[in-house]
């Protein structure tokens, strides 16, 4: 199996409401007794998840049952051939015919074949022409009992239910790469041409339907997870809902909905690879009538060339580089134009600054986008009788507890503010990032003062001669306001401040940050400029900055123009708080103006001219002033940042970034460079597979290890108790972590928890729970283990832990999602207690510390373990390295 599937699923957490728009339509079947299965008339206790599968297998013998519960439900015995679609028999026939063989010589004929060579004398074409038109579009299976119509309009192309070679079976395949939720089964399939919704809502989509039969009669019912499986007016039925059971196991549709094609029939049928139902995907995305044969057509799949280890020089690193920048950004673009949405309800209100602020949820149905604080929207009004069209821009400033998401507009005249309901959102797509990058990538190349030559080539993987860099050394190499260093800290201090390029790998908890700062401090003090430091990511520029600050040397924080609303820890840092704050009697003016501004929400033309002109010089003048800079990766690419040069520039979580996004704040002028990160954490995230597959997913960071640069380690982690930090050690540092906290300083009294061995502060908690899909179609969740989740976190609770203490990390959205409605709706004990505690992804644990972490892992199945192995390696070093288990 290629590990590619993996792809198709989350790999790391994120965003998805799991409030996909539901349809509400009636349900058929309603009273009548069409869904009437006679051989689930068995005394078995039917239906668990491992009783479906025997019920299933038993049904095999009596295939078409449930055709027969509709006329009468004596007609057990359609016979396979019956079963079997003309269409399917008939090509067969074509086949034996053509070559002369039988039925089992064909079969052996045909699984030597590669269909795009079947143009033959009789004109038969596999997948073309007379093909039917309800063939599995994937391998060409057309039996009618076997397939499904998947039922989104623009799509309404037919899968079977085989595996095939991959590990899902072809419909579901289709629905989770599609991101397609609703299907439709054949009309002559058992049951006829019905569309797969819930009985209760109507709701369609497939990830969240399950069925449950009733307690006496011989029906079954098809009900949706979310919401209706938790409403309490049905629990009165005569239905047990907690004998639901997903219509989707294992990735493949239940076989008494629809059947898996038989053994011959699968032989017969097109032998596709799961990098090809990658590559179909992809190419109907642009061509929904492609045929797999397209796919044979030079220029449509080519893979972009792969990021190589050395380059001839900037240009071939450009040529290389710029393609994958490029695919990303379209890629994002795509993603995030598609994310309109209508009839949103909004209320209004008056930011502190008085400009509008409009509250809506932001339903996600896509959970690839993340929206964050300083991203973009438009927000629309088509208008009404008493209402003019309308659209503001703005800019996101929060979000709320509620998932709210509060939106700044930039202009406050028009807004309908009586006016709740019918409104419209669009993501406005922004290329400034990906612009930065190339921009960066094309200074790298073309101007010879962006890098030193020692950098240059060292980036470049040329063979250069080491160098030190002669500076005075200090003697002490802790700094002011900082916690004392220990001894690898102050070796990584001593080494760095004496090399043009460094790598610092600090594993979690071993005190990067503080790392950081004291080689900041130490390189401010060496009069060799103003130092610029960055990270990618927000967070991780402000922590630093504030430990920066703690050493006295004074900090400005670059902020995005468009996250200025955004309250952050380190305010009074940043470049327009200074600006506003800025208490001097020659900036009287620009204040006037400022407050003018502000009370009338614009200026005339010439105060506005004049008041940018003031403004632009005070933030120069703050900015020069300075003596470290602080900001993203991308935010260097600045314009307020355009005429600085910067010769030492250290790069935080820098293996959170790609290569083009690093070169942005390395380009100003980088004489020395520092890179800090932990290449066994995390990886930067790329969002388009093509892209990733390339390459662009692995950071500076990592190829100059593989260049043979050796990252200084911190050694001495202060977070986890030692029988924590043992796996993570042994398992990602060579044994070479060092604790700096005892067994006695991790050990809390009072809490009477049933720990299965008193001193080892960990244990694992196995159970049977089979993974489900979410509703996205892109996750998964396990309601075995959210229940037992809650069992953990209420035993905490109850042994007097208090929620902030604990944390729930799941690799899952589904899961999260599930979890945090599964407390709140059973938790044994009052519900706020349940809402303070914190469950989340784990990439935004990282760096993170709680007392108590309960890990779900979630999946569970029995057709991956192959695939799956490894996946569940690869999560546990993701997971025990942010992990920061301190309990
Ligand atoms: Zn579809
Ligand atoms: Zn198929
Ligand atoms: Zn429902």
């Amino acid at each position: 199996m290629d590990s590619q599937q993996n792809n198709l699923y989350e790999t790391a957490s994120q965003p998805d409401t799991g409030t996909d728009a539901y349809t509400f339509l009636e349900f058929n079947t309603q009273g009548e007794s069409e869904f009437d299965y006679p051989e689930f008339r068995s005394p078995v206790a039917w239906p668990t998840p491992s009783d479906s599968l025997a019920a299933a297998a038993s049904s095999s013998s009596v295939r078409s049952a449930p055709a027969a519960a509709s006329s009468s439900s004596s007609d057990h015995h359609h016979s396979d051939s019956q079963a079997a679609s003309p269409v399917a028999s008939s090509s067969v026939a074509k086949a034996a015919a053509r070559g002369g063989h039988g039925v089992d010589g064909v079969v052996a004929g045909m699984g030597g074949l590669n269909f795009e060579e079947t143009g033959d004398e009789d004109g038969y074409e596999f997948g073309k022409g007379d093909f039917t038109e309800h063939a599995c579009r994937y391998c060409g299976v057309s039996n009618p009992a076997c397939v499904v119509r998947c039922n989104v309009p623009s799509c309404r192309k037919w899968f079977c239910n085989s595996r095939g070679n991959t590990s899902g079976s072809h419909i579901v395949n289709h629905l989770v790469r599609a991101k397609h939720k609703e299907v439709c089964l054949h009309k002559d399939s058992p049951l006829g041409e019905t569309i797969l919704e819930c009985y209760n809502c109507g709701c369609r989509n497939v990830f969240l339907l399950g069925f449950i039969s009733a307690k006496t009669e011989s029906v079954v019912v098809l009900l949706c997870r979310e919401p209706c499986l938790n409403v309490n007016a049905l629990k009165d039925m005569n239905w047990d809902l907690s004998q639901w059971c997903p219509l989707i196991d294992d990735r493949c549709f239940l076989q008494w909905l629809v059947k898996i094609p038989s053994e011959q029939e699968q032989l017969r049928a097109r032998q596709i690879s799961a990098q090809q139902i990658n590559k179909i995907e992809e190419l109907w995305k642009s061509n929904p009538d492609a045929a797999l044969e397209d796919l044979e057509k030079p220029g449509v799949d080519d893979e972009p060339q792969p990021v190589a280890l050395k380059y001839e020089d900037a240009y071939q690193y450009q040529n290389v580089f710029a393609p994958l920048i490029k695919l990303e950004a379209d890629y994002d673009k795509m993603m995030k134009e598609s994310q309109s949405k209508d009839n949103l309800t909004v209320r209004w209100d008056i930011g502190l600054n008085k400009k509008r602020v409009a509250y809506f949820v932001f339903p996600k149905e896509d959970n690839e986008l993340r929206l964050v604080p300083g991203d973009e929207l438009r927000l629309r009004y088509s208008g009404d009788a008493a209402h003019p069209a309308w659209q503001s821009v703005g800019h996101v400033i929060k979000l709320t507890a509620q998932e709210e998401v509060a939106l700044e507009l930039r202009a406050s005249q028009g807004v309908p503010i009586d006016v709740n309901h019918g409104l419209s959102v669009d993501f406005v797509w922004k290329s400034t990032s990906f612009d930065r990058m190339q921009g960066a990538m094309k200074t790298f190349a073309v101007d010879e003062t962006s890098v030193s030559g020692f950098i240059y080539h060292h980036l470049l993987g040329h063979e250069v001669e080491n160098h030190m860099v002669r500076n005075a050394m200090p003697r002490r190499f802790g700094a002011p306001g900082l916690p004392e260093l220990n001894a690898s800290q102050v070796y990584a201090v001593k080494n760095v401040l004496q090399r043009p390029i460094s790598l610092i790998q600090g594993p979690p908890g071993t005190g990067k940050t503080v790392t950081s700062a004291a080689i900041v401090y130490h390189m401010a003090k060496q009069g060799q400029g103003q130092v610029l430091v960055c990270a990618p990511s927000n967070v991780a520029v402000d922590q630093l900055a504030e430990k920066i600050s703690a050493t006295g040397l004074k900090v400005v924080r670059i902020c995005a123009k468009s996250r200025e609303a955004v309250s952050s820890p380190v305010e009074h840092l940043t470049l327009h708080y200074q600006v506003r704050h800025l208490d001097t009697s020659e900036k009287s003016e620009l204040h006037k103006l400022q407050q003018l501004k502000d009370e009338q929400g614009e200026l005339s033309s010439s105060d506005e001219k004049k008041y940018k002109a003031l403004k632009r010089a005070t933030e120069r003048e703050i900015s020069q002033s300075a003596d470290v800079i602080c900001c993203t990766c991308v935010g260097a690419g600045d314009p307020r940042l355009a005429n600085f040069r910067f010769r030492q520039v250290l790069i935080d979580e820098s293996t959170q970034s790609t290569e083009p996004e690093c070169l942005i704040p390395l380009v100003l002028g980088a004489k020395q460079v520092i890179l800090v990160g932990d290449h066994c954490q995390l990886g930067p995230v790329i969002m388009c597979k093509k892209a990733a597959r390339a390459g662009l997913a692995q950071s500076l960071f990592e190829r100059l290890v593989l260049l043979g640069v050796k990252p200084i380690r911190l050694q001495v982690q202060y977070r986890m108790h030692p029988a924590l930090s043992e796996f993570p050690s042994n398992s990602f540092y060579e044994g070479t972590l060092q604790n700096g906290v005892t067994v006695n300083e991790r050990q809390t009294t009072g809490i009477d928890f049933p720990w299965p061995v008193p001193n080892r502060p960990m244990f694992f908690y196995v159970q049977m729970g089979q993974e489900e899909i979410s509703a996205s179609g892109t996750s998964y969740l396990n309601r075995t283990e959210a229940a037992n989740v809650e069992k953990i976190v209420t035993t905490f609770l109850r042994s007097g832990v208090i929620p902030s203490q604990i944390g729930v990390i799941t690799p899952y959205e589904g899961q999260r999602a599930y979890i945090v409605n599964y407390m709140s709706r059973n938790g044994a004990l009052r519900q706020q207690l349940y809402k303070e505690i914190e469950v989340a992804s784990v990439d935004s644990f990282q760096g993170r510390e709680k007392d108590y972490i309960i890990l779900s892992c979630v999946r569970s199945n029995e057709h991956q373990v192959g695939l799956f192995c490894p996946v569940l390696l690869a999560r546990v070093r993701i997971s025990v390295n942010c992990l920061e288990i301190t309990q």
